[in-house]
């Protein structure tokens, strides 16, 4: 199973000098097996570059599992080259009441006024699913299951399962519990948590949601990310061998995330972290 980053910034896209190594597009990851559909994680502005080059590869279709509707992550949907590839059949799963609710969340983007492009207009047949969290779902050789996050509007994260390997998504969330409770206060994880981290148990490689630092998430506990040292502890408690710090904050510069990188090299009580960068290939040999 093969990961790979191509937009690891929360809120809006940042491009500029400062941005280069770690990049400035939004949420999009890729998760595949050798010779399988890709899951495309969210579709961010980092979505138009993954969409060129699975023009170019055989697989002609695509999970595309949406966290929620958050404009980040939804910015290059419509930049998505296979959407206007017939050849192309895309299977489009987020949170929602029915398939018809998801299109119509979907089609408030493309609807003529905030983008000129309708639902209707996209040449490449697509299906939609609505999922519920917990319950697990198969997209061809991905076992796939959501889990509820803590976001407001509400946002599910995602754990697939496949060749033997398991992978997670958690953006966007804050933490589970609150301050100097559960895994926050580094005493017992409470119910959601316990629910969370047995979803995650032993997965290979897990991106978590750090867009504030521990100080600016006690300042803005509602606005829905969190920080490195609750993603560690709640990945360490749930057994991962890899925690991916992402969804950076679009004010963190390249040389804010090398201090930050520098902080985590050692990893956490044996747990290797890394900071998501875009055009990071992971490959998890299996
Ligand atoms: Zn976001
Ligand atoms: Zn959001």
């Amino acid at each position: 199973m093969r990961v790979r980053f191509w937009g690891v910034r929360g809120s809006i896209p940042v491009p500029g000098a400062d941005t280069v190594r770690y990049g400035g597009n939004t949420s999009c990851m890729e998760v595949q097996l050798p010779g399988e559909d890709p899951c495309v994680l969210d579709a961010g502005t980092g979505a138009r570059l993954l969409g060129r080059e699975l023009l170019g590869r055989k697989e002609r279709g695509v999970n595309l599992l949406f966290s929620h509707f958050h404009l980040d992550h939804l910015f290059g949907f419509p930049f998505f080259a296979p959407l206007f590839a017939p050849s192309f059949r895309l299977h489009v799963s987020a949170p929602g009441f029915s398939p018809d609710a998801t299109r119509d969340r979907l089609g408030r983007y493309l609807n003529g006024v905030l983008h000129p492009l309708r639902m209707p207009d996209l040449p490449a047949p697509m299906d939609f699913a609505a999922i519920r969290p917990g319950i697990p779902f198969q997209r061809g050789a991905y076992q796939i299951t959501a889990v509820q996050l803590n976001h407001p509007g509400g946002a599910c994260g995602y754990v697939i399962e496949g060749g033997g390997r398991k992978v997670a998504y958690l953006t966007d969330t804050s933490p589970l519990s609150r301050p100097g409770e559960g895994l926050s206060g580094g005493a017992a994880p409470n119910g959601r948590e316990i629910a969370l981290t047995k979803a995650l148990k032993g997965a290979d490689f897990v991106a978590v949601d750090t867009m504030f630092s521990e100080n600016e998430y006690l300042e803005k506990m509602t606005w829905g990310h969190g920080y490195p040292e609750y993603a560690a502890a709640l990945c360490r408690h749930a057994e991962v061998k890899t925690l991916a710090l992402f969804h950076h904050s679009p004010d963190a510069t390249d040389a804010d995330l090398d201090r930050l990188s520098e902080r985590w090299a050692g990893g956490y009580d044996g747990m290797r972290v890394v900071l998501a960068r875009e055009g990071a290939d992971v490959d998890l040999e299996g």
